[in-house]
This record gives C-alpha cells, structure tokens and sequence, in this order.
C-alpha cells in the first residue's frame, strides 16, 4: 500500500475508535467499493501508445459518486483510491449528497500537444461510458490536477455524442466552461473556499490566541507552494480581499522569498512572460522549492501534492497554521508532529472543499436547467428600489446613487454561488470545531473533521436499516 492510501486510512482508524460504531460498519464506511482499472492505447505520432488510467469509487452510499479526473506521470491506483476516499469523507462533511470518486491517467501533460490530449481525454471518457462509470446520476467527473475546464468541455462532448437524448446529459460532468453549461464561481471555488475557511478560522479570537495568532486574516504572512488553480485563487483572494500578505512561493521552477510581500498577480503575469517565477524583482531565490515549507510565515497553504510535509520535515515548519488546500500533503505522521508542536492542521477534506461544493451547485443547475437568479433577481431588485424609495420619502434625505445601485442589486449567478460556498464553509468548521472542543480525547482537527464525516454517512446506512 502507498504511503498516501496507508496515511488515510491510519487517519481514519485514529477518527473510528471515538465513533462507537459497530466494527462491520467502520469497515464498510472504510473500504472502496469499487475500482475500474483500463488500458488503451492512442496513436501519437506514428506509433501507439498504451495509456493507464482509472477510475474509483470509493462509496455508493449517496449517487453519484464525485471526484476529479487526475493527469499525472505520478498516478497509480492507490494513489486514485486514496483521493476517492477522501471525497466520501469531504462531501459528507460540506452536506454535498455525493459518495466519493477519482478518476487518474498515467502521462505527463507535458509530453502531449493539444490534440493529442483531447484524444486521451475523448478515449478515457468512451472507456468510462462502456463500464457505465460516468453518468449524471452515476458517477460525475471534475477537473484535478493536470485537468481542467478545457477537458471537461472534452467530456462532455464525448458523453453528449453517446448519450445526447439524455435530458440530464450537461450533469455528467462538472468543472465545464460557463458557456459549456459551467457554472460562474468554479473555477475560483477551491481557492475562494480556501479563503472563506481561513477567515472563518481566524475570527476565533481565543482559538488564535491558543496558537500564537491574533485574530483576522488582515497582515497575516502566508507561504503557498503551487501556483495552480488552487494556490493562485487562495493566494490572490487572501491578498486581495483579506489583506494577507504572501511572503513566499514555490512552483516547479523553484521557490522565492519576500518579507515585504510578493503581489501575486504581477507575479502570475511574470511567469507568463518569463516563463518562471524566478528572479521576480524584489524576491529572495530560495535554495530549494520544498524551502517554501519550512519558512518563518503565520499561515502555511500547500496546493501542490499529497506527500509533502513528511517526517523528515515536519520539525521544521514554522508557520502557526498549516491549510492543506491540496490533498493530502501533509502525512499521517508529520502530522502527530505538527500537532505536538501546537501548529493547527487545517483538514483537506475540509479546506479544499469548496470545489465540489460549488461542482454540487453546478450539477443541481444542470439539473434545473437554469442559471441560478434567473427568477429571482429583478424581482428583488424592485422590491428593494421600492424600500429606498419609502426611506427617502419618510426621512426627506437622499440616499447616494451609489449606494443606492448596491442596496437595490438582485443577486446574480455568481453572488448565489459566492453566498452558497462562504455559508458552505463557515457551517462545516462550525461542526469540525464543535466535537474539536467538546471530545477532550479529540487532539486535532483531522480527526474531528473525519468524526463528523463518518457519522454522516453511519446515518445513512443506518436510516436504510442496513445495520441494526
Ligand atoms: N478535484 C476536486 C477535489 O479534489 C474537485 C472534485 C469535484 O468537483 O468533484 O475536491
């Protein structure tokens, strides 16, 4: 077994013992139910290439299963089992009524054009439709790693020129640009979830007191490992709407340091002229990437990997906060160290839940076949106008035209989704933190997290009296 499957299930093991649930249960909660392992082959050039890939589902107990489509050399089936089962427990956890899924192909993106990976993405997908592994209520696919909005486009053409008479089709898929039946907010929710999440967290001011924090997101250093979708977004927003400043990035080029802060879109802007973030004016190269770990910094956001704070590091990280924004990357025992040095480990499955959160929302639009305000939106719109109104009729006094434009705004797509992920992230730390502080035995967050998770999906087998 590899270290990541191995890591989650030790988690989940150490969460288990304070469930009281009966052995069978556990194990079933536990286990994966199923997993589609295939091999096709794709004409690249002129000759062929043999391509693995996979798909799993790790638990049936809520349809369909949900999880993103991974595109990495590093892939293999452990590592795809190990992420579908941290979908079951992230769902469960963020009330998204989906059993957990991944789905994995074995290249490296960068020896692939265009094309080619379109190809892949078509043949991977005719090999799920076979098997009956994607389907708007079967099993719904998303972006990870390596993938995203443009290969859900993929997708989902593929599913429509198979299953085009489905009225459900759109929903077999989620992650998919907005005018491809997306969603607005996707492609930023993992990061923005991020952001609620720290915001939310850091508002405990006795909490933050605890681990050496004032309260409020405002000055607070931050350190991101990854520029992808992920550590951008949560980069960008903590430093554009919570005023945090980000004193270190690394990518796969190398790391850099700034006290003084590293502007996160002029960087973005930099690498793309560049082609690397090294030697961005005003920053410190750093000897290494992993150096990004260990910095002096309040908040700690790795968005790259699984695997990455170690027992061979974990002694070394300073930061006050560690949010795991990627899955994974922090190992069942650099953790047990973390914990002893009172660094507060923010849970994957809880922190990086916001794009499935906001892949939910997409799936239920799909469903509903509308965009979300489309009913609701000038309605409200003329009921506050009428409200301004009557207030500047009984006070005499003119409200600003500016304020007045904000007061009276109906609520967009992409305010709902906002509004629907923030009250998504703030009610699940609600709950994390409620058995955190209420089970003394409970020493950190991860394990609260998983309690709450496996005691959701206990109710539901138990409500289908499967287990007496
Ligand atoms: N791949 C993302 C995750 O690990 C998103 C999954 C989804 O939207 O279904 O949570």
């Amino acid at each position: 077994m590899s270290n990541f499957l191995e890591s989650v299930n030790t988690n989940f093991d150490k969460a288990a013992k304070h469930t009281g649930l009966a052995k069978g249960l556990l194990e079933q909660i536990k286990v994966c139910n199923s997993v589609y392992q295939m091999r096709f082959p794709v004409k690249v050039g002129n000759s062929y290439q043999v391509i693995e890939a996979y798909r799993a589902q790790h638990s049936h107990h809520r349809l369909p299963t949900k999880g993103g489509i991974r595109f990495s050399q590093k892939v293999n089936q452990d590592e795809v089992v190990a992420l579908a089962t941290l979908m079951t427990y992230k769902c469960a956890l963020v009330d998204v009524p989906f059993g957990g899924a991944k789905g994995g192909v074995k290249i490296s993106t960068r020896e692939f054009n265009d094309e080619q990976l379109e190809k892949i993405t078509r043949r991977y997908t005719m090999e799920l439709i076979r098997k009956n592994f994607i389907g708007p209520g079967t099993d719904v696919p998303a972006p990870d790693y390596g993938t995203g909005p443009r290969e859900m486009a993929w997708i989902l053409d593929t599913y429509l020129t198979m299953k085009g008479g489905e009225i459900d089709a759109a929903g077999c898929v989620t992650g998919k640009p907005v005018n491809q039946y997306g969603i607005r907010g996707r492609t930023e929710a993992t990061g923005r979830g991020v952001y609620y999440a720290l915001k939310e967290i850091l508002s405990y001011e006795k909490d933050m007191k605890e681990i050496g924090l004032t309260a409020g997101m405002e000055g607070k250093t931050i350190a991101v490992q990854g520029l992808g979708n992920v550590g951008y977004y949560a980069a960008s927003i903590c430093q554009n709407e919570g005023g945090a400043t980000i004193v270190s990035v690394a990518e796969y080029e190398g790391a850099i340091y700034s006290e003084k802060g590293i502007d996160i879109e002029k960087l973005m802007k930099y690498r793309k002229s560049k082609g690397s973030i090294m030697g961005f004016p005003g920053t410190k190269k750093m000897k290494s990437r992993k150096d990004v770990l260990t910095v002096k910094c309040d908040i700690l956001i790795p968005a790259a990997l699984e695997n990455q704070i170690t027992k061979g590091n974990a002694r070394s990280v300073k930061a006050k906060i560690v949010a795991e924004a990627a899955n994974g990357p922090v190992t069942a025992e650099a953790g047990e160290i973390l914990n002893k040095k009172g660094i507060m480990v923010v849970p994957d499955m809880y922190i990086n839940a916001g794009g499935v959160t906001v892949s939910y929302f997409e799936w239920l639009k799909n469903l509903s076949h509308m965009r979300f305000g489309r009913m609701q939106k000038r309605f409200d719109q003329h009921r506050y106008q009428k409200l301004v109104d009557l207030v500047e009729q009984k006070t005499g006094k003119v409200i600003a035209a500016k304020e007045k434009k904000l007061l009276t705004r109906g609520a967009d797509e992409i305010d709902l989704v906002r509004s629907g992920l923030e009250e998504t992230m703030i009610t699940a730390y609600g709950e994390i933190r409620d058995t955190y502080k209420r089970k003394k035995s409970i020493s950190d967050m991860r394990t609260a997290a998983f309690v709450v998770a496996i005691n959701k999906i206990s109710s539901d087998y138990l409500s289908l009296g499967i287990w007496p």
